[in-house]
């Protein structure tokens, strides 16, 4: 199968739909986010240097990232086919990207670009809730997203949690950087042909019909 990428604002779906897409075609998931909040918990220079990094909405070293980029495409269950999200994010990560790519002999597969209106994501962001057992994503701002029970995960029972960057001032430093440096990079895919549009103003669920047809080669 097609590796996948997913191209979007802050908020706008795209690790709800990666999950979707992991339940119903077993492949990993590759998220920097998470990663680099992983290693924003360590008790390590680099790691109290990601944690403020990742609380202020900027974007971490490009080198930092390329390396655990590289290192994570090279495991084995990569070779079917993986969800890369939230990297590339600026233009000179995605030269480097298609790089790593071609040194390990993979295609960069399809192209998925979410797009959605602002005055949404704000919603979103503010009631964006993560399971910190399993990772899942609910939202208390939105009915068809919202925990049964609040704090507590429906798949699991884990404990949901807000990320740190989940608040209205550093959304709007991570817009910022979503339209100056993310959004360039989708021209740089348009040009190799690999882009698929979706609309993002939909249910959960319309939106993954729609982006499941891209994957099954069915939206021609
Ligand atoms: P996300 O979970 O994708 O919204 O990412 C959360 C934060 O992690 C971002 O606001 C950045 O600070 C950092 N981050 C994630 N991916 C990257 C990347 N490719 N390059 C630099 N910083 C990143």
């Amino acid at each position: 199968m097609k590796n996948i990428m997913f191209i979007a604002a802050p908020a706008a779906g795209k690790g709800t739909q990666a999950e979707l897409v992991v339940e119903k075609y077993g492949i990993p998931h590759i998220s920097t986010g998470d990663i680099l909040r992983d290693i924003s918990k360590e008790d390590s220079e680099i790691g109290h240097y990601v944690a403020e990094t990742l609380a202020s909405g900027e974007l971490v070293k490009d080198d930092i990232t390329y390396q655990l980029i590289e290192d994570r495409l090279n495991k084995d269950d990569c070779k079917n086919g993986f969800i890369i999200d939230g990297f590339p994010r600026n233009l000179n990560q995605a030269i480097e990207y298609d790089k790593i790519l071609s040194n390990l002999g993979y295609d960069i597969g399809h192209v998925i670009v979410i797009n959605i209106e602002e005055k949404t994501l704000e919603k979103r962001i503010t009631g964006r809730r993560i399971c910190e057992n399993c990772k899942s994503i609910f939202n208390i701002n939105d009915e068809q997203s919202a925990p049964q029970i609040e704090s507590v995960c429906d798949n699991c029972g884990g404990k949901l949690y807000q990320r740190r960057d989940d608040n209205l001032e550093a959304f709007q430093t991570r817009y910022k950087m979503y339209q100056e440096k993310t959004e360039p990079i989708i021209e740089h895919y348009r040009k190799l042909g690999v882009i698929h549009e979706v609309d993002g103003n939909d249910t959960v669920e319309n939106v993954f019909k729609k982006v499941d047809k891209i994957i099954s080669g069915d939206d021609k």
